[in-house]
């Protein structure tokens, strides 16, 4: 029996994260800079199996894959494939910076993956060296295509743009959206220390607005504003955590690699289920209490981090 569980502020969880697992092959500028290398525990697809279940008997709905980067897991299509044989769970995608989609998207799409999310903050070659610290912009781009082939739609593309690094790209991203049937989206940069630096780079969904005026409102999907242009093929997706925030609408929890459960990317807080794993009914009881934790909303506004975005899962 599924329990729809509700947080203390009324919020169905119904929107599940998982990271599978902190390695990255790319060394993004805005995402931290801890030791990429460092290999944290990661769980067994099948216990990854197990947490989902649980989560699925309390109301999830919807699954994300993501990171690090998910696909250097050479078991990743496991994962997904038993993770989408959970018949509560309807929805399973992925979020990946791309550089391995070209090999992996048809075996993604047999498991069962729906849909990915492709990480590309430049279209230029060496900005997008600079950003990530690797010259494989090409091999995204072949990634892309492929997701394309493989129908994991839709295709979602998502920038992070920062001033008088990469903002000056915006309009060729925009194109892609212009000319193939791919949404991009541009989220705000969010805070990665306390010093400040982050909020000279931020540029908000608003000044993307100002800029490109012939964007015109759609409709909203989760926690992204959709907006259309003449002759587009594609939508230009605007998500504003930091200037819009949108947390009374929140309706996920994430999964770190290691087993743990965060209520909220805005805080350390972490609660360790890996010791119940062999237990439903006592995962799901633990599972609700963590959801009870869930704080009103996060506080990258007044500076705070995001507290290892990347290395914990984004
Ligand atoms: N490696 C995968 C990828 O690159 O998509 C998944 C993990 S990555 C952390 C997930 C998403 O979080 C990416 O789209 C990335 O751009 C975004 N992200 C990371 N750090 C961010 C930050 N400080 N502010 C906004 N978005 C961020």
């Amino acid at each position: 029996m599924i329990t729809y569980v509700k947080d203390n502020f009324g919020r169905e969880i119904t929107y599940l994260r998982i990271s599978v697992t902190q390695r990255c092959n790319l060394n993004c500028v805005y995402c931290g800079k801890e030791d990429c290398a460092k290999k944290a525990e990661e769980l067994l697809p099948e216990e990854y199996y197990k947490i989902a279940k649980a989560f699925a008997k309390c109301g999830i709905k919807k699954v994300r894959i993501t990171g690090g980067e998910p696909l250097v897991r050479f078991d990743i299509a496991e994962i997904v494939r038993l993770i989408r044989s959970i018949p509560e769970i309807e929805t399973v995608a992925l979020t990946t910076n791309g550089v391995y989609l070209k090999k992996y998207a048809k075996e993604l799409k047999t498991a069962g993956l729906d849909s990915v999310n492709i990480s590309l903050d430049s279209t230029d070659g060496s900005t997008y060296r600079h950003l990530t610290g690797a010259d494989v912009l090409q091999r995204v781009m072949e990634g892309i295509d492929e997701a394309e082939n493989a129908e994991l739609t839709p295709i979602k593309l998502n920038a992070v743009l920062m001033k008088g690094v990469n903002s000056d790209g915006a309009g060729e991203l925009i194109k892609l959206a212009k000319e193939r049937k791919i949404d991009v989206r541009f989220i705000e940069l969010m805070p990665f220390s306390n010093e400040g630096e982050d909020a000279d780079l931020l540029v908000t969904g608003d000044e993307i607005l100002e800029e490109f005026q012939f964007l015109e409102y759609t409709k909203s999907e989760g926690t992204a504003k959709y907006y259309a242009a003449e002759g587009f093929m594609g939508r230009v997706g605007l998500i504003s955590p930091v200037t819009h925030k949108f947390c009374n609408e929140c309706n996920r929890v994430r999964l770190l690699c290691d087993g743990k459960v965060k209520p909220c990317l805005g805080y350390d807080a972490a609660y360790d289920i890996l010791p119940f794993i062999n237990d439903e009914e006592k995962l799901v009881s633990e599972i609700e209490k963590i959801i009870l934790k869930k704080p009103a909303g996060h506080n990258f506004e007044k500076g705070n981090t995001t507290h290892g975005l990347n290395r914990t899962g984004g």
